[in-house]
Parts: C-alpha cells; structure tokens; sequence
C-alpha cells in the first residue's frame, strides 16, 4: 500500500470509485475516463508500479481471472472483448499501479494506436 498511489488508496478505501468486483487479491473499477461504451480497469490490490514489477506469477492468474470473469457475468463475451496492459509512459502508462484495461461495446482496431 503507498498513500501516493491513486489504485492503492482506491483498494483500501479511502479514495472512491465505482468498484464492479471485489475479491481479496483484486478490484475492477469503471475507468473514469472510458475510452469505449465499457471500460473497466483490473487492478491488484498489492502495489506493483508496472507489468515490469510482477515477479509472482499469481498475481497474474488473479488479475486475469478476475478479468474474463467480469466479462462473463457482465455478457461481454459474444460482441468480444480487449484486454490491455500499457506498460512504461512510452506505452501510455499514466498510473504506476499495474492494471489491465477492459475495453467492450465498440469494434477495435488491429493493431492499437
Ligand atoms: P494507463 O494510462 O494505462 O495508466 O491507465 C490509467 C487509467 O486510469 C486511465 O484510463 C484513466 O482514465 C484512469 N483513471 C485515472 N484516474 C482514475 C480514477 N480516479 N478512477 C477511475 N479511473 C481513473
Ligand atoms: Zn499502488
């Protein structure tokens, strides 16, 4: 947890957000800025500054189950679905908590911008 970090206090309470799915290791939050008629953020409750910090790989097998199964209960799954990582600010990085962006609703592009 560090007070500096916008997901760490998001997680613990303090700063809100409209949380979609909880469970102890993750929560998906709206994003506050949506870039599609759903976008959602999957963010571990640990602080991890990047996709670059992860070592343990459960970290991983949380943040992604907890993905697709908010897409499954949402029925996001038939129109498809985009799941982003944007890892260092060259790759678009504005918050240094690792996050996984999911995007629905609207036909994407191939290859991102
Ligand atoms: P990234 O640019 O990949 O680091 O993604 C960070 C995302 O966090 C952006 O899509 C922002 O719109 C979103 N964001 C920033 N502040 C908030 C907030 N307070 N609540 C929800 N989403 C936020
Ligand atoms: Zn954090």
């Amino acid at each position: 947890m560090s007070r500096d970090c916008l997901f760490c206090r998001i997680a613990e309470g303090s700063e809100r957000a409209d949380i979609v799915y909880s469970d102890p290791d993750v929560i998906v939050i709206r994003d506050i800025h949506p870039r599609a008629p759903v976008h959602l953020l999957v963010i571990p409750r640990q602080h991890l500054g990047s996709a670059d910090e992860v070592e343990d790989p459960s970290v991983w097998s949380s943040v992604m189950n907890a993905a697709v199964r908010v897409a499954r209960d949402m029925g996001l799954c038939a129109g498809g679905y985009r799941l982003v990582v944007n890892c260092g600010a060259g790759a678009g990085q504005t918050v240094s908590h690792l996050h996984v962006h999911l995007l629905a609703g609207r036909i994407f592009q191939w290859p991102p911008g």
